[in-house]
């Protein structure tokens, strides 16, 4: 099994698509609340995170920090 271990800035694929299609969201806020943007159509929402820990799939793209 995968750990679900995200932070800010990585991409993440959620179990439930975009409706415009694209299923690869960035976080850009972390916090008891997250934010996520759509890349697609840069659409974001804000989560909660128990939620989003449910309702994440995996991270696409990790943000290395250097
Ligand atoms: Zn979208």
């Amino acid at each position: 099994m995968e750990e679900k271990t995200f932070g800010l800035n990585d991409v993440v694929e959620m179990k439930k698509q975009h409706p415009c299609g694209t299923n690869a969201w960035k976080i850009i806020r972390l916090g008891a609340d997250i934010r996520i943007k759509c890349t697609g159509c840069q659409h974001s929402v804000m989560i909660p995170r128990r939620e989003f820990e449910k309702k994440m799939k995996k991270v696409l793209v990790r943000h290395e920090e250097e």
